[in-house]
């Protein structure tokens, strides 16, 4: 099954997309993820970011849907995949209904008060960009789960970044929620709840699709 994640930042999409991907056998992607790891290779398109990326300018469209189309390729996104942080725009998000199925799309709603208040409580890892709130045990361990990382509070997650951030992805998504509603293949739940008890409204919600 082809699933989008969509919610702001401190909304847990990323725990969420990590236990969906556990439950389904099928890999979670991150386009921030998939964006750094190509900025590690030596290849002409990883050569293109690293320079638009370093001269603080915009990532183009196609470059984007490039690199999601040859990860969404891979043998693991056979039977589906989750993938979050893309599509951003309506343009997007028609070209990526042309190229794959998406069966649902999983909304998480949080307030700007509750998305502030967890994006100043969360770390991240300085090697690989992972970000653990305060429940994760890595947080406490203060090393990051996947590499070993040490874990730091993010130098731009300063209020006035995270609330223009913050306001930036309302008014970018706010069209693509109801482009999704419109195909009916919107599945919306409120983000602030306790991880577990989410994921088992999520977990139902997408039974009945199938
Ligand atoms: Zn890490």
């Amino acid at each position: 099954m082809n699933i989008l994640l969509i919610g702001p930042q401190g909304s847990g999409k990323g725990t969420q997309g990590e236990l969906l991907s556990q439950s389904l056998q099928i890999p979670h992607i991150s386009s921030g993820d998939l964006l750094r790891e190509e900025m590690t290779k030596h290849t002409p398109r990883a050569r293109k970011l690293k320079t638009l990326v370093n001269n603080g300018k915009l990532v183009p469209d196609v470059l984007i849907e490039d690199m999601v189309l040859d990860r969404l390729g891979k043998v693991d996104c056979r039977k589906g995949f989750i993938l979050e942080g893309f599509p951003r725009t309506i343009a997007q998000a028609e070209w990526l209904g042309d190229a794959r199925t998406i069966r649902a799309v999983i909304e998480l709603r949080l307030s700007t008060r509750d998305a502030l208040r967890r994006i100043f409580l969360r770390k991240q890892c300085v090697s690989c960009g992972h970000t653990f709130g305060p429940g994760a045990v890595a947080y406490k361990k203060g090393s990051c789960d996947h590499c070993g990382g040490k874990l730091e509070k993010r130098a731009d997650d300063t209020p006035a970044a995270v609330k223009k951030r913050l306001a930036l992805y309302h008014e970018k998504t706010e069209p693509l929620i109801a482009y999704y509603r419109k195909q009916k293949v919107l599945l919306s739940f409120d983000g602030a709840q306790e991880i577990q008890g989410l994921f088992g409204k999520i977990a139902n919600a997408l039974k009945k699709i199938n």
